[in-house]
């Protein structure tokens, strides 16, 4: 079996903790999401030193090379999302296909250690941008094309999930 596109609706990460992966997003902010980037790079970069990290583990489930590509990806999505809910009032976020990315970006075709270094960089720029967020602006919004509407704190929160979630994805 192929890749199935993810296109579940994650939202609900925002009101109760991941039974899958254990994390309470409604406990972060963007003053405690650059914490987690600095301790995720860490264990993705552990991850990514595996001898067998480009291996699926089955057909239809992303290798951990795969899904540290992805996180890397996303590091600069969400820093985008980020600067454009700062920059305009209640703005939509462009679409962002992370299936497509991944094909586009032939993820499973990265070099362990580039991903790496590449995740790592990103996870700085992205974490620097949410702390550099002052309080009184946590509440400006965002929308998804979907019609979710984020805030600077949820969309931190969100954040700070997705890339917990896909360490518990890969053992990491
Ligand atoms: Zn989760």
């Amino acid at each position: 079996m192929p890749i199935e596109p993810d296109t579940k609706d994650w939202t609900w990460v925002l009101h109760r903790p991941c039974p899958e992966c254990g994390t309470d997003a409604t406990a972060h902010s963007p003053a405690t999401l650059p914490d987690v980037l600095r301790d995720a790079v860490v264990r993705w970069e552990a991850v990514l030193r595996r001898p067998d990290a480009a291996r699926r583990p089955d057909d239809s489930t992303w290798s951990p090379l795969e899904y540290a590509a992805h996180v890397r990806d996303v590091c600069e999505v969400f820093r985008g999302r980020l600067e454009l809910m700062l920059a305009e009032d209640d703005p939509t976020f462009a679409d962002w296909d992370q299936d497509a990315a991944a094909v586009a970006g032939r993820y499973a075709e990265q070099d362990a250690g580039s991903v790496a270094e590449a995740l790592a960089a990103n996870a700085r720029a992205v974490a620097d941008a949410f702390a550099a967020v002052p309080q009184d602006r946590w509440e400006r919004g965002g929308l998804r094309s979907n019609g979710s509407v984020f805030t600077v704190r949820t969309l931190s929160q969100y954040f700070a999930h997705d890339v917990l979630h896909h360490l518990h994805d890969v053992g990491g």
